[in-house]
């Protein structure tokens, strides 16, 4: 994106479809209110930083800003595309818990690919890990730090 565009929502469910198991589960925001937002975005692969925004009583690792790798898209590998976009992220953090519920804060900073039909689920997850590995290095870089900053610093109390 030309500006970073930033995604909020409380984290719901999503499809249930093993991400977790497979070692990136995937923290999915209700896309119906980021439509708007939406609408600017190809369907594909996203890196930024994401903030849990989390009670007090959690730990403070839990609520730090972390790296992020998102998708955007209706998911083409899982039979037929769905008519709704979904927007999950996987977070690059090892949180102590789930965060169903939970405010979840997005900046989307850079795209990595355009969203597309995989053959099966290890070409997927291969793609996927490449993504993550694109993600780290990209936000790992000085670049992208001042956006880590900005966002830690606008988060609510
Ligand atoms: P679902 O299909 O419900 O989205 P996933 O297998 O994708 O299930 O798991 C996502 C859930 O895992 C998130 O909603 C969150 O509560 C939890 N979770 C734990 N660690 C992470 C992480 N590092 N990144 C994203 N979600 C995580
Ligand atoms: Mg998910």
């Amino acid at each position: 994106p030309a500006a970073p565009l930033r995604l909020a929502g409380n984290v719901t469910t999503g499809f249930g479809r093993g991400s977790k198991q497979l070692g990136v589960p995937t923290a999915n925001l209700p896309p119906a209110p980021l439509a708007e937002q939406l609408a600017q975005l190809p369907a594909g692969v996203y890196f930024g930083w994401a903030q849990l925004n989390a009670d007090v009583s959690w730990p403070e690792a839990d609520r730090q800003v972390h790296p992020m790798v998102m998708n955007i898209g209706r998911r083409p590998t899982f039979g037929d595309a769905q008519p709704e976009l979904s927007v999950e992220a996987h977070i690059m953090h090892k949180y102590s818990q789930d965060f169903y519920g939970q405010p979840l804060r997005l900046l989307v900073l850079g795209f990595i690919r355009p969203e597309m039909r995989f053959s099966g689920l290890q070409e997927l997850l291969a793609r996927i890990n490449a993504d993550v590995g694109v993600a780290r290095s990209q936000l790992g870089t000085p670049r992208w730090q001042p956006y880590r900053e900005q966002l830690a610093a606008e988060a609510p109390p």
